[in-house]
């Protein structure tokens, strides 16, 4: 029998990394997100501003205003090569859009954080909760496999396992043509030869990876306050390979078709109470 495309059923091309982690809370209400649509809540919202925050204190964007897929590729392959210049200076870098692959799917994501602590690279991911509640090792679980994922990505590429030629294969960067009037402001802004087409700065941008310090495999979880983003409890988390590659051998399978997404099991059934879908769209534990 064939096996469902699951990417096709959520409307997706790729993978993120969100998604991977989500599918370590609750794998059906991942998916419910996409088949009904995300109903972003007021929490949500507070949570992407203290983000932006700490974004600005860190973050050197490009104002151009991309018009085409090509200008976008090339904005965010110039915004992670100023990233990682930070990282390098002032050792510290915020956002930074990573890319890699698994299982010959295409996975991206953005990298909270990463410092330079002790000579090593410390990829960091922060979270917003509201204070003062505890953090419980079920909310802790998709955090520790998202900073893992990270870590494992930009692990990938410093390593030469995904090069500039993978990302050209998924992603179609050297055929990419900047639009005219992207390119009229990248000359209006000063922006040298050698640097001016998406090709050349994201093979920058793989040449920088490469030549970063030795990452290391101390990642950190940072909890803060969503509404004054104030630190509530940092967790270490040890980085592990095979144990990032054993959840991402079960996370896979659900992208494969190979089985169907999974509710929460019954020891786990409080989730439901927080979940938009429990008794509408999701009734494997409402009791009437
Ligand atoms: S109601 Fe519970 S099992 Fe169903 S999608 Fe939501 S969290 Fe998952």
């Amino acid at each position: 029998m064939d096996r469902p495309n699951v990417l096709k059923k959520l409307g997706k091309a790729s993978i993120s990394a969100t998604d991977i982690a989500s599918q370590f809370w609750c794998e059906l209400q991942m998916q419910d997100n996409y088949i009904y649509g995300k109903r972003y809540t007021k929490e949500m919202f507070k949570g992407r501003q203290v983000h932006e925050a700490l974004q600005k204190e860190a973050y050197i964007p490009l104002i151009i205003e991309p018009v085409t897929y090509a200008d976008t590729m090339y904005k965010t392959a110039y915004e992670n090569v100023m990233s990682l210049k930070s990282l390098k200076t002032k050792k510290l870098c915020r956002e930074f859009r990573i890319y890699g692959s698994v299982n010959g799917y295409r996975i991206s994501g953005v990298i909270d954080e990463m410092r330079i602590q002790d000579g090593k690279v410390v990829v960091i991911e922060n979270k917003t909760r509201e204070s003062p509640k505890p953090v419980n090792p079920e909310s802790t679980r998709p955090h520790i496999v998202q900073v893992m994922l990270y870590r494992k990505m930009i692990g990938d590429i410093k390593a030469k396992r995904y090069t500039f030629e993978n990302l050209d294969a998924a992603y179609g960067i050297r055929r990419a043509k900047l639009s005219e009037q992207f390119e009229r402001e990248l000359n209006a802004l000063g922006i040298k030869d050698g640097l001016r087409t998406a090709e050349e700065l994201y093979r920058v941008m793989f040449s920088e990876i490469e030549s970063l310090p030795e990452l290391s495999d101390n990642l950190e979880l940072h909890y803060l306050d969503r509404y004054s983003g104030s630190q509530i409890a940092n967790i270490g988390v040890k980085y592990e390979d095979n144990l990032i590659n054993q959840d991402l051998v079960y996370a896979m399978k659900y992208w494969n078709g190979e089985r169907n997404a999974e509710p929460v099991p019954e020891k786990e059934k409080w989730k439901c109470n927080f979940c938009k879908f429990f008794g509408k769209e999701c009734t494997v534990w409402w009791q009437q």
